[in-house]
């Protein structure tokens, strides 16, 4: 995607985007600029899709999405419209970027200030403080040849890597193999190869499914930092909103559609509600199968239900929302608790699936840094446990799972919850089948492994239709909220480019 991209062909069209999330939002703002007339529908009774807000007894919760990482990406769209983030939400950097507490009874904090990270590194092992830098210059090295000549670009067909210069950084051939292996070959004790691979969890995969080049996540998170929007990241979402209404995109909420009949120039969207919209255009921010499946007939899909069914998905998550009374000052706005070993919670979401004995997981308490988000005297955290998508959802195992949670949390960082809390809400593998129509109950939809990622994952236009296409994170460049903003312009360039 050029800096400026060239989609004014859309002019005068009309386009339904199905689905508010990230993906969908982007691509109304791009489309409605190049002057199309937009009409954004979503199911749910907000936007934001996985980025949905839990309000309720003084609380505010962001469900999914709570790290808000590569503000270079946020800086780029927001300027495609001479606008920037701070028109829109305040960002405060935070400090620590985290703090990891391991079952052993060690713990570390995560700075914004390397040397402190460097003496880190170097206390667990002698030479790592070099090797960290090492590391990070390969990693920024991945980041700006990556974002560049395949983030910003899609390349969907295979000859479209026969271009020399992408041949010429050779950048495939070592990043393509696995990030356990590349670790391993800066760092030899096993926490720092853990604090280097920790972020995977961003991209749905394990350091054995994923492929290298995504060490470029730890120049994300070292380098360019960890940064909290005031409000949560519901205020990027309401930010992205103002903008889009400002370029006249036209939103319906509450509206789920059930049927995409027709082709370019003659489409009819039709919603449970018993509304039908005429558009030139659809672009779907719905989970890709779902689309496919549930709202196309047989014959205009692009992929079989055997082909859904032999994919990877990215972890589900049983999420716990807490209102304490008091503080939690064990814990940091990102807290990860890990266990020394964790391939056997990696073996049980993707290998043998079943909920997790000894989880690795994270806590988030976002009123460590913004006072508007819990009642005076309160506090307000939510913890995250991935877990296997389509894994049984009960009652009665999410019951027994939450004592699991507040015991683990108690004996490993200190922090007894158990007999403050004063609201509590859960979320898991159904709840993201229900809400978002998500295949299996993943949180996040199509893991990062290599036979996944890039011109291997399912299009932004349907062969099968003319006129429909998709966006969001099943397509390029993938999971996460940069991903889906920057995979917004490249939907709206390929509608352009083919209309
Ligand atoms: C728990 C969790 C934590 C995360 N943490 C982070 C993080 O810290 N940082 C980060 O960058 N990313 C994070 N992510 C990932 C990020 O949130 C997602 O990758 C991104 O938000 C997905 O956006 P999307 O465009 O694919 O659309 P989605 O958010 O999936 O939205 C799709 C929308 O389509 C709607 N829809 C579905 N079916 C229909 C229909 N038939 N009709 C109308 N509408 C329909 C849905 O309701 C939904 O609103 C997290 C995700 C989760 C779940």
């Amino acid at each position: 995607m050029d800096a400026a991209p060239d989609i004014d062909a859309v002019a005068g069209e009309s386009v339904v985007v199905i689905g508010g999330g990230f993906g969908g939002l982007s691509t109304a703002c791009y489309l409605a600029d190049a002057g199309a007339e937009v009409t954004l529908l979503e199911k749910n009774e907000q936007l934001g899709g996985r980025a949905s807000r839990l309000e309720a007894d003084g609380f505010r919760f962001d469900m999914g999405p709570s790290w808000y990482l590569m503000p270079d990406v946020f800086e780029r769209f927001f300027g495609h419209f001479d606008r920037s983030p701070e028109e829109y939400y305040t960002l405060t950097h935070l400090d620590p970027h985290y703090r990891v507490f391991w079952k052993d009874g060690d713990r570390v904090d995560v700075l914004p200030d390397m040397a402190h990270n460097r003496e880190l590194f170097e206390a667990y092992e002698p030479g790592a403080g070099d090797a960290l830098d090492a590391y990070l210059e390969d990693a920024e090295r991945t980041y700006e040849i990556g974002m560049e000549h395949f983030v910003y670009e899609d390349r969907p067909r295979l000859r479209d890597y026969v271009d020399r210069d992408v041949l010429r950084y050779s950048w495939g051939l070592s990043l393509l193999g696995k990030m356990q292996g590349h670790v391993e070959g800066y760092f030899d004790h096993p926490k720092l190869q853990q604090l280097m691979q920790y972020t995977l969890v961003f991209l749905g995969g394990s350091p054995t499914n994923t492929p290298a080049l995504y060490n470029l996540m730890s120049h994300v998170d070292f380098n360019m930092g960890v940064y909290y929007p005031d409000g949560g990241v519901g205020a990027v979402v309401d930010g992205i909103v103002e903008l889009a209404e400002e370029l006249g995109v036209e939103f319906v909420t509450d509206a789920e559609v059930t049927d995409i009949e027709g082709r370019y120039g003659a489409f009819a969207v039709d919603t449970a509600g018993g509304d039908r919209y005429l558009a030139d255009v659809v672009v779907s921010n719905a989970d890709y199968a779902h689309t496919e499946q549930e709202l196309l007939p047989e014959r205009k899909r692009q992929y079989t239900q055997e082909y859904w069914e032999s994919r990877t998905y990215a972890p589900s998550a049983f999420l716990l929302y807490l209102g304490v009374e008091g503080d939690v000052e064990e814990l940091a706005h990102h807290t990860l608790v890990l266990p020394t070993r964790w391939e056997e919670h990696f073996a049980q979401i993707f290998d043998e699936p079943a909920w997790p004995d000894d989880p690795a997981y994270y806590l988030c308490v976002p009123s460590e840094t913004d006072e508007t988000v819990a009642p005076d005297g309160h506090s307000n955290l939510f913890a995250l446990v991935p877990i296997a998508p389509g894994l049984e959802d009960t009652p009665e195992l999410r019951a027994e799972y939450r004592d699991l949670v507040l015991d683990d949390i108690a004996e490993n960082t200190g922090t007894e919850l158990r007999d403050r809390i004063v609201f509590e809400e859960t979320f898991c593998v159904a709840d993201f089948a229900d809400r978002y129509n998500s295949y299996d109950g993943s949180a996040l939809g199509l893991a990062h492994t290599l036979r996944q990622t890039s011109l291997f994952r399912p299009p932004h236009r349907s062969s099968a239709v003319d006129g429909l296409y998709f966006t969001g994170a099943t397509t390029t460049p993938g999971i996460g909220v940069p991903m889906c903003l920057i995979s917004g312009g490249l939907t709206a360039e390929r509608v352009a480019d083919t209309i």
